[in-house]
């Protein structure tokens, strides 16, 4: 018996004794592949009808969230109709992504519903487009009271610099980075001046004027922020080819991703 108790006190000691340059078992996880299974699902919805440039980034965007889910960590679907979804089986997906398309007319109570209970989006570009046809106030406040005001045109690069730099979604990006060539659109008024937005990313002012045959000449330019009251991401990003050619913006997009996917209200998917 002594004996025993021996043994297990040198046990005890050995596995005290590991040096410290090794990670505790909270620094690390192992892999899920086929364990777990995968960990969460997210729905895509995009829109062939919409303008070529569009439908362009919508095909990129959809493969490379797809290729995302290598070694099956996660599921991805894609629709063009979300009003072909019952609640319930919205629910079951973490969050929607909004490549260029917004819930049609008859889905507008699902969708509302699905982020009113702690549904997750990510917003890519036309996702946000509103004007005064577009008669959806829920949705309004939703992005943060900005109603589309003007664009550069055509799509060209530009530089972004950080409003924030400690915040999950950009803190491994460079303070300033040039983007390639897309689109950007202004709103009005400015979503910084709603104190529900968190403004994460701007269009630096250094790219006044901006564009060649529609011109921004200057004016308060955020291009990805959050609303504190919803799992909510815009990114302005996502007009025509060249958005996942750039690796600081695929950063971008997998840090969004990670974020808004981590703080699903019923848990975090990626501590399973
Ligand atoms: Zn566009």
């Amino acid at each position: 018996m002594k004996r025993t108790l021996f043994l297990l006190m040198l046990l005890f000691l050995a596995a005290c004794g590991r040096p410290s340059s090794e990670p505790a078992a909270s620094d690390y996880r192992e892999t899920n592949y086929a364990k777990n299974g995968p960990r969460f699902k997210l729905l895509l919805l995009y829109d062939d009808r919409a303008e070529e440039a569009h439908v362009q980034f919508d095909h990129q965007a959809i493969a490379f969230f797809n290729k995302l889910t290598v070694g099956e960590g996660f599921i991805v679907d894609s629709t063009q109709n979300l009003g072909a979804f019952t609640a319930d089986q919205l629910k079951e997906y973490t969050a929607i992504i909004a490549l260029n398309a917004a819930p049609s007319r008859e889905a507008r109570t699902l969708f509302e519903n699905y982020m009113e209970n702690g549904g997750g989006w990510i917003g890519f570009h036309a996702a946000a487009y509103n004007d005064s046809r577009t008669q959806w106030p829920w949705f309004l406040r939703f992005l943060g009271g900005g109603v589309f005001k003007c664009n550069n045109w055509p799509p060209q690069p530009a530089l972004l610099e950080l409003d924030r730099k400690d915040h999950p979604v950009t803190r491994n990006l460079p303070d300033t980075y040039v983007c390639p060539a897309t689109e950007f659109y202004q709103w009005t008024p400015e979503p910084r001046e709603n104190p529900d937005i968190e403004v994460l990313v701007s269009l630096s002012p250094r790219n006044f004027p901006m564009g060649l045959k529609d011109i921004v000449y200057g004016g308060d330019f955020p291009v990805v922020w959050t609303n504190r009251n919803y799992r909510m991401i815009y990114i302005n990003m996502g007009h025509g080819d060249e958005q996942f050619s750039d690796a600081t913006e695929q950063l971008l997009f997998i840090n969004a991703l990670q974020w808004i996917v981590s703080n699903d209200p019923n848990g975090n998917p990626l501590d399973k």
